[in-house]
């Protein structure tokens, strides 16, 4: 594992129309700066159907996991799930994103930082806000679950996006922002937070 590389791990957030509605910007960003994260870059933008199809789909396995993963959700919940093949699901979900992520502004950013991806996922909480632990900005500002949204036909509002892992963080990064919207500074606390000589 490359140290330097992890101490610099990039993550793209958006925060998604629903998110703008409940008027919770600050209170997200509030979290991930706490964390100790850096913002290094920010941006309101109106997405594009294929923008969300291109985002969605940087990934080439996010079809099967996401079917995957919908499929355990119920099983674990003792429900039947609506299809037993992955990707019919996934279909399904992706034509369903691209009018939720499109009915109003999203705000899109990039935090960086030491585990970047995985801190920003584990702040953000699972996917499904019915089973997101306290804690997270799932679990805490928002209620859903997938058997309500596929019936009701609709994505399920999660408030957030976050890159599952730092090879689609990549990708979705460079879909979102281009080289110079992303900043290079130095915060004062990354002294605390990444010195190997701080207090010895
Ligand atoms: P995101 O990629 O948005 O950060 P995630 O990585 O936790 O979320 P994915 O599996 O990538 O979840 O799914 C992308 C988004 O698609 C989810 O955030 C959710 O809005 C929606 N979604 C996923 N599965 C379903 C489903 N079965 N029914 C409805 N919407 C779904
Ligand atoms: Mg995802």
């Amino acid at each position: 594992m490359d140290i330097e590389a992890v101490k610099k791990e990039k993550t793209l957030v958006i925060i998604k129309p629903d998110g703008i509605q409940r008027t919770l910007i600050g209170e997200i960003i509030k979290r991930f700066e706490r964390s100790g994260l850096k913002l290094v870059a920010l941006k309101m933008a109106l997405a594009t159907p294929e923008m969300v199809e291109k985002h969605y789909t940087v990934n080439s396995e996010w079809k099967k996991n996401v079917g995957e993963k919908t499929i355990k959700a119920y099983e674990k919940k003792g429900a039947t799930p609506p299809s037993m093949d992955p990707i019919v699901l996934a279909d399904k979900v992706l034509s369903h994103l691209k009018k939720y992520m499109t009915s109003g502004p999203v705000v899109a950013m990039v935090w960086q930082g030491m585990h970047a991806v995985g801190v920003v996922r584990k702040i953000t909480g699972a996917t499904e806000p019915l089973s997101s632990d306290v804690g997270t900005i799932r679990g805490d500002y928002t209620i859903d679950s997938y058997q309500v949204s596929d019936t009701d036909g609709r994505s399920v509002r999660n408030l957030i996006h976050a890159s599952g892992d730092p090879v689609e963080a990549a990708a979705e990064i460079a879909l979102w922002f281009t080289d110079n919207e992303l900043h290079n500074y130095r915060l004062f606390a990354e002294t605390v937070l990444y010195d190997a000589n701080f207090g010895v």
